[in-house]
């Protein structure tokens, strides 16, 4: 049996030792918590770049992505040309109801047209409203923080150096189709002024 007023001892103890050390709770939501930037909060569309390939949806374990599109007939570019078909976006949302963030939509999307956001403030009453639609998805791009500075070191990408390799083409076969600069024709020799010491000049005065 231990000392009778021990426990109380003790607890006063850890109360004095906590007293003296800086408080560490953070005051959310007065004050925001500082995140890492690359936090996964929720998933941003960017849906400029989606061309409705579906890959996500297929991709998702928990089928929570949900996709509607129709068909679009885009005219020839060229008289003769062919018309071609392209998939219009109807419909683009995440239920975050079932989403397990595991991100793997984000590594499929082979068009960069979602990407983790930070922004983690979207909490319901209603867990038919963690059904998020495009319109939101899309607001949610604004806070995704730009992608961190490229290594000096690292080798340059191909699909870089493959486009600067075609503009510095293309710049060369502009310079040898301009015609050379040709060069300025010599000046004109410029008509003598009447010299007014002249055997005329003075003809005036004798006329007189
Ligand atoms: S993060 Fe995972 S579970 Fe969530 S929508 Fe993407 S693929 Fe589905
Ligand atoms: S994988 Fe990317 S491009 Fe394809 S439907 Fe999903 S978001 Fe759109």
């Amino acid at each position: 049996m231990g000392i009778p007023g021990s426990g109380l001892a003790k607890g006063l103890a850890v109360t004095l030792r906590t007293m003296t050390k800086r408080s560490v709770t953070a005051q959310y939501p007065d004050a925001q918590p500082e995140l890492p930037p690359r936090s996964r909060g929720v998933i941003a569309l960017f849906e400029e770049n989606c061309t409705v390939c579906m890959l996500c949806a297929r991709e998702c374990p928990d089928w929570c992505i949900y996709i509607d599109s129709h068909k679009e007939t885009v005219p020839a570019a060229a008289p003769g040309g062919r018309e071609r078909s392209r998939n219009v976006l109807d419909r683009f949302a995440i239920d975050f109801a079932l989403c397990m963030y595991c991100g793997i939509c984000i590594e499929v999307c082979p068009f960069d047209a979602l990407f983790w956001s930070p922004e983690f403030e979207y909490a319901e009453t209603d867990i038919l409203d963690l059904t998020h639609e495009r319109d939101k998805l899309r607001d949610w791009m604004w806070t995704v923080p730009p992608p961190p500075p490229l290594d000096p070191a690292a080798e340059e990408p191909k699909e870089i150096a493959a486009a600067r390799k075609s503009a510095e083409k293309a710049a060369a076969a502009r310079a040898a189709q301009e015609p050379a600069p040709t060069e300025p024709a010599p000046a004109e020799p410029a008509p003598a002024e009447p010299d007014a010491s002249g055997p005329d000049a003075g003809s005036g005065e004798g006329d007189a």
